[in-house]
């Protein structure tokens, strides 16, 4: 992460190079930074205590309880972008957010491992029944980063649901702002480029705060413990890294025509088209089968008594959502220009990601539903890019 950080306000900005330098510990600490994160997450924190509009149920637990989520994650955006909008016009430098890059990953990494520490404490007397499956092996350090319990509360608030897509994901498009804000203070307005990457990946975030309700069933919040890898990626990873094509573009200026605009935003469109609507078929199914949308499609039944969907998205690929993924990752880089790898790293760090992530899913899947598994392999053989892989 700070090599991406360090990569992108480089000159050769070359992403498989060593950094020309190595930060020292005064440009990385600085207590208004931490200062600032804190600010950051209180003020998250306050909007997840407002009235939600409503409040959904997660799946059964081992203990067969089920826990309560507040759903007022869009709302925290829309309030904090009032916020913002406030505070810029009285004067709030946001402009400046830029140039604290460095020191807030630094205090937002420091602050990732010592919650991570508390939260791995807190583990060590939580009941057995509430630990997650990988992260109870035994050896401290491995369940310290794979985290040991699944859903570490303290009273009715959830850590890990609250971190999945608040603070983290917000404070990325906080961040495309303040750098699109920056570009406009230097060349006198916001490049096409920016423009783009920023409409694009705001698209993105407003689109898992829409849905929030769906991360109940993601391997995240069901499967995952709660330990170093989700508390640093969700606070520290997505909106340092995730912001990298944002933070080139303000040091690497490119130019951009509107025919090759028009045809990254229709690329862009595809990509949206495929994951929303694999993510919300899916998502349908699982809620109410004879829902008219979803009724129709040709189904497999499983030992579980659940039905595996074999037409429609999900019978083009087994993973069809990680497709539509995948290509608006690429419609994020495109803006960029093909001079530079760099901003293609989300792209291949991604497409690793998901590669390994759809492995997973197999495994548990095969174990969930056996027979009726290998069926729906043998009749959907391609796992992400049709014909393909
Ligand atoms: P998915 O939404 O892909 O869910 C996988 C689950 O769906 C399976 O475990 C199974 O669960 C169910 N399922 C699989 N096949 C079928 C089928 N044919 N019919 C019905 N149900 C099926 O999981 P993820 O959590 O990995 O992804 C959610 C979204 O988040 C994706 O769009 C992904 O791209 C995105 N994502 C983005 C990341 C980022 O950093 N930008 C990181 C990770 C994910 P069951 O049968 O129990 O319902």
């Amino acid at each position: 992460m700070f090599h991406l950080l360090l990569a992108a306000r480089s000159g050769p900005a070359r992403l498989l190079a060593l950094p020309a330098y190595l930060p020292g510990l005064e440009e990385l600490w600085s207590p208004w930074a931490l200062l600032l994160l804190f600010i950051w997450l209180g003020l998250q924190v306050a909007l997840y205590l407002l009235p939600a509009r409503k409040v959904a149920e997660g799946l059964e637990l081992k203990d067969k309880s089920r826990l309560r989520y507040p759903i007022n994650g869009f709302q925290a955006l829309v309030l904090t972008a009032l916020l913002m909008g406030l505070g810029v016009s009285v004067g709030l430098p946001l402009g400046a957010l830029p140039g604290m890059l460095l020191p807030l990953a630094f205090a937002t990494t420091l602050t990732s491992f010592i919650f991570s520490l508390l939260l791995y404490a807190k583990a060590l007397v939580a009941p057995a029944s509430a630990l997650a499956p990988g992260g109870n092996s035994g050896n401290s350090m491995y369940d310290f980063f794979l985290g040991r319990e699944l859903n570490p509360r303290l009273g009715s608030f959830d850590f890990k649901y609250f971190c999945e897509l608040r603070p983290g994901l917000i404070g990325w498009v906080c961040i495309n702002l303040a750098l699109l804000m920056q570009e406009a203070e230097l060349r006198g307005s916001p490049s096409l480029a920016m423009w783009l990457v920023n409409g694009f990946q705001l698209l993105y975030v407003g689109d898992a705060l829409w849905y929030e309700e769906s991360v109940l069933t993601t391997m995240d919040i069901i499967h995952d413990g709660f330990g170093f890898m989700l508390v640093f990626g969700d606070l520290a990873w997505v909106p340092f890294t995730y912001s990298l094509q944002a933070q080139f573009l303000l040091y690497h200026p490119q130019p951009l025509g509107l025919p090759m605009a028009l045809l990254i935003c229709l690329l862009k469109a595809i990509g949206y088209y495929i994951f929303r609507g694999a993510n919300s078929q899916k998502n349908t199914f699982r809620k109410n089968p004879s829902d008219p949308s979803v009724a129709g499609l040709e189904t497999i039944p499983t030992a579980t008594g659940r039905q595996l969907l074999v037409s429609g998205w999900w019978g083009m690929v087994r993973h069809p959502n990680y497709l539509g993924d995948l290509i608006m990752a690429l419609a994020w880089s495109l803006p960029c220009g093909l001079s530079h790898l760099l901003p293609y790293f989300y792209v291949l760090y991604f497409t690793a990601l998901l590669v390994h992530r759809e492995a997973r899913d197999e495994q548990q899947c095969l174990q969930k539903y056996g027979r009726a598994w290998q069926e729906y392999c043998k009749r959907v053989p391609y796992r992400i890019i049709p014909y393909v892989y």
